[in-house]
């Protein structure tokens, strides 16, 4: 799959529940709508889905959600796509996920192929953890995060940057990340979906600022590490550690998108920061045969923009997009 702008398309986002265990305060407004079961694919039909994509040459999928974990019978579909990796079709599947549930699935996950996961963890105090999160517990989490990694499976730690939250925590997060043997990624809010009464320039945090405070203890090295995605990647000298940034406000890296979302009713968002979209779920529910779902894939792909709009300053405070991260995958 080639776009417009001849960018080769290889990796697809799957949100395979908008719903969560967690109510994190940037994510969701803690009275949070979920869309209606009966309005959700199911299992079968993500599978069919996803494997019209690695048809087409996707070669890495990620699960996520809302929490891909909290989905009934989650594994089902885990096992069924593994298939692709045994084939050699696929790459890699993964997962970005809280963690709540990891714990109890690792050992499972790594024997269906599943070889890293991305992790979110904003801060390393319980109270505050809890305070972010509004559902959450520390504890549980860094558990699971211990089982994955026991089970085999590299853990790859998300945090959001949040100012005047977790700003004073980035040595700690790294030093902990270190000791552990995580890699970590700082990511910069975004301005998706209603968040009920939190104003996101009160979050905002330009990872630029970040940047310069790790600067006053360590030395960063530019390196040339790509996993394909939107973050950019420094070695920290003294330590050897990797870490990522993500900035989509402060810079952006559209130029080299290579994946498209699906949520979990069929819709393909081509930008996680614009709002045109293709339903899939038509054309795949339409007949058995999947010649439609190829040509709608096909008609989706030739409309995927440029890059995305994002902004957050006094002027934008609302959001770029109406739909929460959560639909369509962080
Ligand atoms: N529930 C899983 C989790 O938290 O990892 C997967 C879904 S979550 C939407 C994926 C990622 O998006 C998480 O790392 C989360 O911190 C991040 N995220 C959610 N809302 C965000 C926002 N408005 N701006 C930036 N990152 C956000
Ligand atoms: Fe749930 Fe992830 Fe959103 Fe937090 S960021 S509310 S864990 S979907």
């Amino acid at each position: 799959m080639i776009d417009p702008f001849g960018r080769h398309i290889s990796y697809l986002r799957v949100s395979v529940t908008d719903r969560c265990d967690f109510r994190c305060v940037y994510c969701m407004a803690e009275d949070m709508t979920f869309l209606p079961k009966a309005e959700l694919l199911t299992l079968e039909e993500m599978d069919r889905l996803c494997s019209a994509f690695v048809q087409k040459g996707v070669r890495k999928l990620r699960l996520t959600g809302g929490e891909p974990l909290v989905r009934k019978n989650v594994m089902w579909l885990i096992r069924r796509l593994s298939r692709h990796l045994e084939s050699g079709a696929l790459d890699e599947l993964t997962l970005t996920t809280n963690g709540s549930q990891l714990g109890k699935y690792a050992a499972e996950l790594a024997a269906c192929g599943v070889k890293r996961v991305n992790v979110s963890i904003d801060t390393l105090d319980p109270h505050k953890f809890t305070a972010i999160t509004r559902w959450g517990k520390l504890g549980p989490v860094l558990d699971s995060i211990k089982a994955a990694n026991e089970a085999g499976i590299r853990v790859k730690i998300n945090t959001v940057a949040l100012k005047g939250v977790n700003d004073d925590e980035a040595f700690d997060l790294i030093d902990w990340c270190a000791r552990e043997g995580y890699d970590i990624t700082f990511i910069e809010v975004m301005p998706m979906g209603d968040i009920g009464g939190e104003n996101r320039l009160d979050q905002y945090l330009p990872i630029s600022l970040l940047r310069a405070k790790l600067k006053t203890r360590y030395t960063l090295d530019e390196i040339d590490y790509r996993t394909g995605g939107p973050a950019r990647y420094v070695r920290i000298a003294e330590t050897g550690q990797r870490v990522g940034f993500i900035t989509p406000l402060t810079h952006n890296f559209c130029e080299s998108c290579n994946r498209v979302r699906l949520t979990c009713t069929g819709m393909l968002y081509m930008c996680l920061g614009q709002d045109d979209s293709a339903d899939l779920r038509a054309p795949l529910r339409a007949s058995d045969d999947d010649a439609l779902l190829m040509e709608a894939i096909d008609e989706a792909i030739s409309r995927k923009p440029k890059g995305h709009d994002f902004i957050i300053d006094r002027r934008h405070k609302g959001p770029a997009v109406q739909r929460h991260m959560s639909v369509t995958g962080g």
